[in-house]
């Protein structure tokens, strides 16, 4: 039985799905899978698992299992199921990656996607649950995708063993047929129960022209929304972490909000008292450190046409245990430099404002996958008084999180994606415009609370002519290494054969195959074979290179350093980087200067990147015993979310290993010595196993014949198969030195117009006497 609070019960009485209720519980227990579609905000999420309790589904030592393919939507639902339920975090509980807070009385639990994989290969027929929920199947996240062709046997498997399981898939938008009309994967098309949502009307506005720099021409949009239209929360779509940073900091500016002048608002919840402080102080060091770097940026841009990017070292990005969706958002500046922006003395809007007078505050809030929990957490909360909302946003806010008391939608139509090329293994950051589908979410988000209004910074000719209907699944974009190794550790060799969905093209997994088999991971003759150290490779919650590393460091002391690297460059963006050319640029940051310190000489500088994440990662360890991490990550330029990310798993592998390893009791040590030249020599070779088919030769002085190549091949570097050469990124700490054997963690391309440019990053000095013990050829 539940007992939900009065105000509670009343918002919930006004979502769609309420009145579906009956349709849906009735249609579940005739059949063992139902699918189940209707618009973002009407309950799916929030509802779904409370009608399952209700009806028992959590009796008999069950559980009700809901994955979403964000760690940020596990988290805020979980939180918000418990909180309608008047339950607490043990009874509706969240497990991602990095941290969880099930209990063995856990009913109701949410998930990330890769979780309930794992879950699979331990228990492949999840007999703890009585029903599963994949939420935003619409996503066509990988695991979303694997998970359904794995389901759809495991409910035929439990109903033959008299012991039946329920599936739920949800989605958001409706192309559903993916699910229905594919025999291999339901022989029978489950049913589809659509819940008519009450959504009110929203007009769409198309600019007339398409402007290039979207961000500007979001702020100018908002800034006349705000000083002319009634009241109504605003909602803005950009592509990436920095822009919308530097949009937040720019609307404060111009429309700021103090503290002072309001009163401090405080809310109760049931369970606690929570204060909610309406105060921006927290955010300011950050602001500021992204609002200078994109000024750094354009500075730079004025002066040379030259493209670099701002972060260092994301993880490899294979399909680890990480939520895919968080991939998208790492930020490269790949930006046109043909916009003639003015910058902070825009004269138009200088004028615009003069115009427009005094207005009401404006509560500007980010929202996007890497800000921390407790950050996003306050897009639900109540404005301050007299103030409006309004939240800047990635595709995050698009259908996982809804978002209350939007009325205007200011879309850049605009999405940042990593493309990767299947043969050449080749990354690019590219932003495009997301699909016609994705837009008419992003508009729905308007027509929540009452009509509402969609401006779009494109043209409709644009978004006729050049936006797909839908954006491809996942598994058919993405290197597939990680899923495939996972598939074969359960005994699914044939991949080929599995009920995928949409299946991965045959190119892409054959170079998944080989590149596994390269690791050792599957049998030199029949790949359809995982080899045992393949199973310890799958073991671990990293991607295969990395746990090919981890399995090769049980000698000479090198497992508390391995286990610190690969937990490292398994987080994506620790080290951050004010853009200024290693080269050229005559001005170092604080940063860099003290980053070439931190390398050393000998091995450990040619160790290189992953050395300076060892050290910045042992000596914030440091910090963090001495309860000064925070202040330590400012001065060094870490991103403290990915720090403390890196520190739990760090703690995870760690206690892996001692369990798969007697009487070797290892633990993250606060004081952890930095590695003798001796064992960073070995280091260097471990970092070569896993990286063994991503190796690069710099193109020697006499193969560079005509002047002209002289001059642009200088320092340029070649890779087997690929035509181009390529070049070291600048933030590479190896730039200077230019060895001539390296591997690297990543290789990406900056498009700038016609002029191409392939780099690498994460660079390891080796030696060419190494590559006949680990590379094939
Ligand atoms: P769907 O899954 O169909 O998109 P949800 O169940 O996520 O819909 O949302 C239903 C309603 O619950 C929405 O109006 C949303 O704003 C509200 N909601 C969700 N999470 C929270 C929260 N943490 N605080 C307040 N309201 C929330
Ligand atoms: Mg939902």
């Amino acid at each position: 039985h539940v007992e939900r609070d009065q105000e509670i019960q009343i918002t919930r009485l006004k979502l769609p799905i309420i009145a579906e209720e009956q349709v849906i519980m009735e249609t579940l227990s005739e059949n063992s899978v139902i699918i189940l579609t209707g618009s973002t905000g009407s309950g799916k999420t929030t509802q779904m698992p409370q009608f399952l309790y209700e009806a028992g589904y959590a009796e008999n030592e069950k559980m009700i299992g809901i994955t979403e393919p964000r760690r940020v939507a596990a988290i805020s639902m979980s939180q918000r199921v418990a909180r309608e339920m008047n339950l607490s975090s043990n009874i509706v509980s969240y497990l991602i990656r990095f941290e969880g807070n099930c209990t063995p009385q856990t009913k109701i639990k949410f998930m990330t996607d890769g979780v309930l994989m794992k879950e699979v290969e331990c228990d492949f027929l999840l007999n703890k649950y009585s029903v599963i929920i994949l939420d935003e199947a619409h996503e066509r996240s990988a695991y979303t995708d694997i998970l359904i062709g794995l389901l759809s046997r495991i409910v035929l498997l439990r109903k033959k063993k008299g012991n039946p399981m329920k599936l739920i898939i949800m989605s958001a938008t409706l192309r559903v047929e993916d699910f229905t009309k594919n025999a291999k994967l339901f022989k029978e098309p489950p049913p589809v129960i659509n819940v008519e949502s009450r959504q009110f009307p929203v007009t769409v506005h198309f600019n007339k022209v398409t402007a290039d720099d979207y961000v500007r021409e979001a702020l100018i949009k908002t800034i006349k929304i705000h000083t002319k239209l009634p009241e109504g929360g605003i909602l803005i779509f950009l592509t990436g972490q920095q822009e919308v940073m530097y949009l937040v900091k720019k609307l404060r500016k111009l429309f700021p909000y103090s503290s002072k002048s309001n009163k401090t608002i405080e809310a109760k919840t049931k369970n606690e008292e929570t204060e909610i402080k309406h105060d921006y102080s927290d955010d300011d060091e950050e602001l500021d450190m992204i609002f200078n770097i994109r000024k750094a940026i354009k500075h730079k841009k004025k002066n040379k046409r030259q493209l670099v990017s701002q972060m260092t070292l994301p993880k490899i990005n294979l399909d680890d245990f990480q939520m895919p969706g968080d991939d998208t958002e790492v930020d490269f500046n790949e930006e046109d430099d043909e916009k003639s922006e003015k910058d902070e003395t825009d004269e138009h809007i200088t004028q615009m404002m003069g115009e427009l007078g005094n207005s009401q505050p404006l509560w500007v809030l980010p929202l996007y996958s890497l800000l921390p929990t407790h950050k996003q957490a306050r897009v639900f909360e109540k404005p301050p008084e007299n103030s409006r909302l309004c939240v800047v946003a990635t595709n995050v806010a698009e259908t996982s999180l809804t978002i209350p008391n939007i009325k205007y939608v200011v879309d850049s139509g605009k999405q940042k994606t990593k493309f990767y090329d299947k043969v050449t293994g080749v990354n690019t950051f590219v932003v495009t415009y997301t699909s016609k589908a994705a837009a008419d979410q992003r508009a729905g988000r308007a027509g929540r609370i009452g009509p509402g209004h969609c401006y779009r910074l494109y043209s409709s000719a644009v978004y006729n002519n050049e936006f797909v209907q839908f954006s491809s699944p996942e598994i058919q974009q993405k290197p597939i290494d990680g899923l495939v190794l996972q598939m074969k550790s359960m005994g699914i060799e044939k991949v080929v054969n599995f009920p995928f969905p949409s299946s991965p093209d045959r190119v892409q997994l054959e170079e998944s195959e080989k590149r596994l088999k390269i690791l050792g991971a599957l049998d030199n003759r029949d790949v359809s074979k995982i080899t045992k150290l393949g199973q310890s490779i799958a073991s671990f919650p990293v991607a295969p290179r990395f746990g090919k590393m981890l399995a090769m460091c049980h000698q000479h002391n090198l497992l508390e350093y391995t286990i610190c690297i690969v937990a490292a460059l398994s987080v994506q963006e620790v080290l951050q980087e004010v853009p200024l050319d290693g080269e050229n640029g005559n001005k170092d940051t604080k940063w860099k200067t003290k980053r070439r310190t931190m390398a050393g000489s000998g091995n450990s500088l040619l160790l290189g990147d992953p050395m300076i994440l060892l050290k910045a990662i042992g000596a914030a360890e440091y910090a963090h015993s001495q309860g000064k991490l925070q202040e330590f990550c400012v001065e060094n330029g870490l991103r403290m979310k990915g720090v403390l990310e890196i520190r739990k798993l760090r703690i995870q592998l760690t206690n892996e290993i001692n369990l798969n390893i007697p009487n070797l009791s290892l633990n993250v040590d606060p004081k952890m010595n930095p590695p003798t030249d001796q064992q960073a020599k070995l280091l260097r070779q471990i970092l070569l196993s896993g990286l063994s088919d991503q190796v690069a030769r710099k193109i020697p002085d006499e193969e560079l014949k005509i002047k002209e190549d002289k001059h642009k091949l200088k320092y340029a570097y070649q890779i087997p198969e690929i035509e181009n050469p390529v070049r070291m990124h600048s933030c590479s700490i190896l730039k200077k030195k230019q060895p001539e054997w390296i591997i690297y963690q990543e290789i990406f391309e900056i498009r700038n117009g016609d002029d191409m440019k392939m780099f690498v990053r994460g660079i390891t000095a080796i030696e060419p006497e190494w590559l006949l013990k680990f590379a094939p050829s």
